[in-house]
């Protein structure tokens, strides 16, 4: 058997400076971003980072049917990276690659060495374990329903830390346990226009049974293969601290207006961590903290939908 070999936060970062020098495509990706225009808009003490980031048309207006996916070469199998991506391995199972198109200053992509479904029921104990060797970014997962733009290929992000307000914020917006024990709890997130629960764990297995236990009370829609959500992760200090933010839809009605209402928007994990990217020039000026309410309002839960969530279960 092949030696199980982890990249870790020091060996991601020097990656991302090989890559920005010998990739022309991320060199490109991580200049734009440096220009990019962002704007910090306000709602009940909540920060939001608009970011208008013409690079991401490419995700944010993404086909992911099954038709479409099958029709275009997957980006993240091995086979088909460019030469010029490198890959490191994350344990036997998971390579790490610099994202060609960031939307952060690091920006890392976990992707499975297999194509396989994107699905976090059976792979939360990897994400935990990659969580644990990239320790001081932070981790997320976007399920195939909730902005993944390769639902059909395995993957996590690992991003620089405190950029998205969901990283300092959500400490803020914790309220009393729903279940605590000696060796982990879990949290209401709540007040937040886009409420979860927060789990917090010192030890693996009970922060994946913990995980397992919330995800039973999630609601599963019509042909979906998993409760929609969006999953933060942070390993520092010996403990895990795990954000789930459940999603009623994937995308606010905005996205299928017409004319002047439309707004082309892929909400993901980025999003729901407060930078809300937009890939075009019009739609970052649209965007108001009116505007912003009414979508958090409608692709996540308020507080009275996360108490029916969390009612009895929890
Ligand atoms: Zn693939």
């Amino acid at each position: 058997m092949e030696t199980e070999k982890w990249t870790d936060t020091t060996e991601a970062l020097a990656l991302l400076a090989r890559q920005r020098k010998v990739w022309p495509m991320a060199k490109a990706g991580y200049e734009a971003l440096d220009n990019v225009k962002v704007k910090r808009l306000h709602i009940d003490g909540l920060e939001f980072k608009v970011q208008y980031n013409p690079a991401r048309i490419l995700s944010s207006g993404a086909k992911t049917d099954a038709q479409s996916l099958r029709e275009r070469p997957c980006f993240l199998c091995p086979s088909h990276l460019p030469p010029e991506q490198e890959a490191l391995p994350m344990g036997e199972r998971y390579l790490l690659l610099c994202n060609p198109y960031p939307i952060f200053p690091e920006h890392f992509t976990i992707a499975s060495r297999r194509h396989m479904e994107q699905q976090i029921y059976t792979s939360f104990s990897d994400f935990l374990e990659i969580a644990q060797h990239l320790s001081g970014f932070t981790l997320f997962y976007n399920g195939p329903q909730s902005g993944a733009s390769a639902p059909d290929h395995l993957h996590f992000q690992a991003v620089t830390p405190s950029y998205m307000p969901i990283d300092e914020e959500a400490g803020l917006h914790k309220g009393t346990p729903l279940l605590k024990e000696e060796a982990g709890a879990i949290y209401r997130l709540s007040g937040y226009l886009r409420n979860g629960f927060i789990l917090e764990s010192g030890t693996a297995e009970r922060a994946a049974s913990l995980f397992k236990h919330l995800y039973k009370v999630l609601p599963l829609a019509g042909d979906d293969t998993e409760p929609r959500m969006n999953i933060f992760c942070r390993y520092g200090e010996g403990r895990w601290q795990v954000i789930i933010v459940p999603r009623k839809v994937h995308r606010p009605r905005q996205y299928y207006a017409e004319g002047d209402e439309q707004i082309l928007t892929a909400p993901g994990a980025a999003d729901i961590g407060g930078v809300f990217i937009t890939a075009r020039e019009q739609d970052y000026e649209k965007i108001t903290p009116e505007l912003l309410r009414d979508i958090y309002g409608q692709i996540a839960f308020n507080d009275a939908g996360i108490n029916r969530l969390a009612g009895g279960e929890c």
